[in-house]
């Protein structure tokens, strides 16, 4: 038998879906932008998971590593802020079983995994899950990203992580659907330049569309792909969702468009989910 997820409030609950959000600046925790209600709606019309699993754009080593820390630290990875920002702490407790899983389901797909007994919450991961999960009591662990990793890699880590989502476990990659720190105003909403429509655009029909080869060659593809991602930091997370949220079928999934928009400018806020049938039911 498959490992099942936890029933919640008594129902019989499915795979959690994997999902890719967003994130802005620090100050996302604190600013009006439409993203932050979509994203504490989201949280509530999700089974609640037993531990989240946080992929962040913040945290790239050299092979996958996962943190095993028992409680995370809040790390203000960012400058120039204002000081309030420094004083934010999440206190999630972590998870460090979910990551020794995690590490487990990656070396049997034959790739490296470490671990990294220390590592605490970057803002990549404090500030969706402090929008999504304010009382902090949900344990998360990090993955990170593959310094080397280009966006097959990194979904073929997803996949790997999928059975995961029976156990209860909420995959949880963020990134910036559209990512130029050149670009981006800082309090600006709206009046998104066309480049970075275009882009988004396209990133929303090959995510629906379930077209993970597109995905994967989305820098020879897509529209203005190296200006909206100068660096692939931001839209590599994407790829993990997309590979842990397919279904037993091995078909790429088709995502969900949780949001689409903008806020500061040029950064598109777009965050999607993977329903994917339970993986681990052949
Ligand atoms: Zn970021």
């Amino acid at each position: 038998m498959p490992a099942r997820a936890r029933p919640t409030h008594g129902a019989t609950m499915t795979a959690m879906p994997s999902l890719f959000v967003s994130h802005g600046p620090p100050t996302m925790v604190l600013d009006d932008i439409p993203v932050r209600a979509v994203l504490a709606d989201l949280a509530r019309t999700l089974p609640r998971p037993r531990a989240i699993l946080c992929v962040s754009a913040h945290w790239i080593a050299p092979r996958p590593t996962v943190s095993l820390v028992a409680q995370p630290e809040t790390i203000h990875d960012f400058f120039g802020f204002d000081e309030a920002l420094y004083c934010i702490r999440y206190s999630a407790p972590g998870a460090p079983e979910v990551a020794e899983r995690a590490a487990a389901l990656i070396r049997a797909a034959g790739l490296p995994c470490a671990t990294d007994p220390a590592r605490g919450l970057d803002h990549g991961a404090w500030e969706p899950l402090m929008l999504m999960y304010p009382d902090a009591d949900v344990p998360v662990t990090q993955l990170s990203l593959v310094a080397d990793g280009d966006v097959a890699h990194h979904m073929e880590i997803g996949r790997a992580l999928a059975p995961l989502r029976t156990d209860g476990v909420l995959i949880l990659a963020s990134g910036t659907a559209v990512h130029n720190l050149a670009e981006w105003r800082a309090g600006a909403d709206g009046d998104a330049p066309p480049w970075a429509v275009a882009f988004e655009d396209w990133l929303v029909d090959t995510v629906t569309a379930g077209d993970a080869a597109a995905l994967v060659d989305y820098r020879n593809r897509a529209p203005h792909a190296r200006r909206a991602h100068p660096t692939e930091d931001h839209f590599l997370p994407l790829a993990v969702a997309m590979g842990a949220g397919g279904g037993a079928d091995g078909a790429p999934p088709r995502g969900r468009v949780v949001h689409r928009g903008f806020s500061y400018g040029s950064l598109s806020m777009a965050a999607f989910a993977f329903d994917g049938d339970d993986p681990t039911t052949a």
